[in-house]
């Protein structure tokens, strides 16, 4: 029996996370008179990457020849052409309504002159249809979506961490929850949960390091499919010199003109892929940045040049009125020098399978954002995360309140819940010596997930990586010790409890990479360097049957738009649009 006592929370619909997807669910849940609670690891509307966004948000609307259709071709290309097709087309028709819908709850886009929204072209769009507030419009739009949950009374939980889903005959009734804050339990019940805490860049050495698997892992032990776990994505201009300052350095850097140098001032991206330039799509500016540091041509600190120094001044304190600032905050003027940037895992393409309607493939499960699969594919185009976030938020907001309607009161899983205080009681009471500490472990995976699992992978380091993942889960996972013995906000407490989540998401990243024989989009495998679609129009998923881990590949469906309609795209080899 655990120590404390587990708190009993009920609601129809059961929200796990605190971004821009969590607040759109739980929005569109409780307008359809469904009672929500929101759960969040960190604060809503501080917590996540949501109010980290910078650049804009995707949406066919402005400039003539742009349509929806044009914005799906460009992200299946981008992502490869391993996206859902149907989940791409809801995303691009769908995306321009919810400019409106932002505005409605509170927040502000810049406009230019003649009253429209203000444009900027991202990397792999063809059209400039990127809607911004400055550089930091995650920021605004979280100030719009925090607004919106809190007038219309839904109940949030910050600071409590969802460990656990619970279940009942294979459907799930609820969630398991540790108390960051408090130290205390809880169990949520309810008949529908929306999964939306983002992805697993995280367990790289991520710009944001937000991002830890849980919901990936959550989810699969509940009996979910999980999908596309080879494919993450590097940013190509992370914050790296001057020292201190962190985070990566908005696409609307390069968007905005600015260019790309090495040592030798050349801009090098015309030998990679001479038309888009600076805005060729992530994966390939990636590789291109490796490999120009590693030919020997990098910048004096590990980096390479980016430069807006040509740009007018003006235009630098405007639309990068956050990177502006916060570089001159450290000394630098970015009117009048470059800074040094580099590649960082920034965002996970794959994750939990979902409908249309953003049920996962359990029942009483959905998934929203950035922890969903699919809509991506192989590699996300910049700017089109915030319109995925907000246009499935908003649908399986709506979809669990109606299966809530149907299902009628969650009676929980209190035998599961008491298991789970037990876990998390025998860890943090374990005695420290002689254990395996966290912190050493979760900085040694952070390097060797770089190492052999980032922007240019070969099999033997894949191989390497899953033996010692192997060997961690064995030997270290049984013997975590946490020194702190606090229960309230308890951080290697935390990390110890995302140790578990880290080292199956390590293994499946590294299995599904290893199958995948060929390179494409963000899976590049300097062994083998082409594009195979004889061979690899699949998505590699996971599922666990009986306690095990089941690897399983499944045919794309290319109902929308068939590769043969993107005749360039397809007669090339290139992993890269
Ligand atoms: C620096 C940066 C800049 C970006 N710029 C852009 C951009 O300009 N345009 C664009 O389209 N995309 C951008 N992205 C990507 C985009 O911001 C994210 O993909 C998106 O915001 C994810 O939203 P989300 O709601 O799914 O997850 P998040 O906003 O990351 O929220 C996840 C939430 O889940 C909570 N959580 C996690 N685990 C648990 C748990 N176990 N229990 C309870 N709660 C939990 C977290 O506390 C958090 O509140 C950027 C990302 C970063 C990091």
């Amino acid at each position: 029996m655990s120590v404390q006592p587990v708190q009993v929370l009920e609601a129809d619909v059961l929200v796990v996370g605190g971004g821009a997807a969590a607040c759109m669910a739980a929005i569109s849940a409780d307008a359809e008179g469904a009672s929500v609670l929101v759960v969040d690891k960190g604060q809503l509307g501080k917590s996540g990457c949501s109010p980290n966004a910078h650049g804009g948000m995707a949406m066919h609307h402005k400039l003539p020849g742009d349509s929806w259709r044009v914005h799906m071709e460009d992200t299946l290309m981008g992502g490869g052409f391993m996206n859902d097709q149907e989940l791409v087309r809801i995303m691009c028709q769908e995306a321009p309504r919810f400019i409106r819908r932002l505005e409605e709850f509170g927040s502000l886009f810049d406009r230019d002159p003649d009253g429209t929204y203000s444009v900027r072209k991202f990397g792999g769009h063809r059209y400039a249809r990127s809607v911004f507030s400055g550089d930091e419009t995650g920021h605004e739009m979280m100030i719009g979506l925090r607004r919106e949950v809190l007038r219309r009374g839904i109940h949030v939980l910050d600071e409590v961490m969802a460990t656990r889903l619970l279940t009942r005959d294979g459907t799930v009734v609820g969630a398991f929850g540790w108390g960051v804050g408090d130290g205390g339990f809880y169990e949520a019940r309810a008949p529908s949960v929306v999964l939306a805490t983002a992805d697993a860049a995280g367990i790289w050495p991520s710009a944001s390091e937000r991002q830890r698997g849980d919901g990936f892992v959550m989810a699969l032990e509940a009996g979910a499919e999980l999908l596309d776990l080879e494919f993450i994505q590097y940013h190509p201009t992370h914050a790296w010199w001057p020292f201190g300052v962190r985070g990566s350095v908005s696409e609307s850097f390069r968007s905005e003109g600015g260019h790309l140098l090495n040592a030798a001032g050349e801009r090098f991206m015309a030998w990679y892929d001479p038309e888009k330039m600076e805005l060729a799509t992530r994966d390939r500016v990636s590789v291109a940045i490796m490999e120009e540091i590693r030919a020997g041509r990098g910048a004096p600190h590990g980096g390479i040049f980016a430069s807006v120094a040509h740009l007018p001044a003006e235009q630098v304190e405007q639309r990068l009125r956050v990177i502006f600032r916060k570089y001159l905050s450290y000394g630098y003027d970015i009117r009048k020098e470059p800074i040094e940037v580099r590649p960082r895992p920034h965002y996970h393409c794959g994750g939990v399978r979902i409908t249309a309607q953003g049920a996962a493939t359990v029942p009483g499960l959905f998934a929203a954002g950035a922890v969903a699969a699919g809509v991506h594919g192989a590699n996300r185009l910049g700017t089109n995360a915030l319109v995925d976030i907000l246009v499935f938020g908003e649908i399986t907001g709506r979809s669990a309140a109606r299966r809530a309607a149907q299902a009628g009161p969650s009676p929980g899983n209190p035998m599961q819940a008491a298991e789970e205080a037990q876990r998390i009681d025998e860890l943090a009471n374990r005695p420290f010596d002689g254990g395996v500490p966290v912190p050493p472990l979760r900085r040694r995976h952070i390097e060797l997930m770089d190492q052999h699992m980032g922007v240019i992978r070969t099999g033997t380091g894949m191989r390497a990586m899953l033996k010692e993942v192997e060997r961690a889960k064995g030997e270290d996972l049984p013997r975590l010790a946490i020194r702190d013995k606090a229960r309230r906000y308890n951080y290697e407490l935390r990390d110890g409890l995302e140790v578990h989540f880290r080292l199956a998401v390590e293994e499946m990243a590294a299995r599904a990479a290893l199958l995948r024989t060929e390179s494409r989009g963000c899976h590049y495998r300097e062994d083998l360097p082409r594009r195979n679609d004889g061979g690899w129009l699949k998505n590699i998923g996971f599922v666990m049957r009986d306690g095990r881990l089941e690897m399983f590949t499944r045919d794309l469906k290319t109902d929308v738009i068939p590769l043969e309609a993107l005749p360039e795209y397809a007669h090339s080899d290139s992993p890269w649009h």
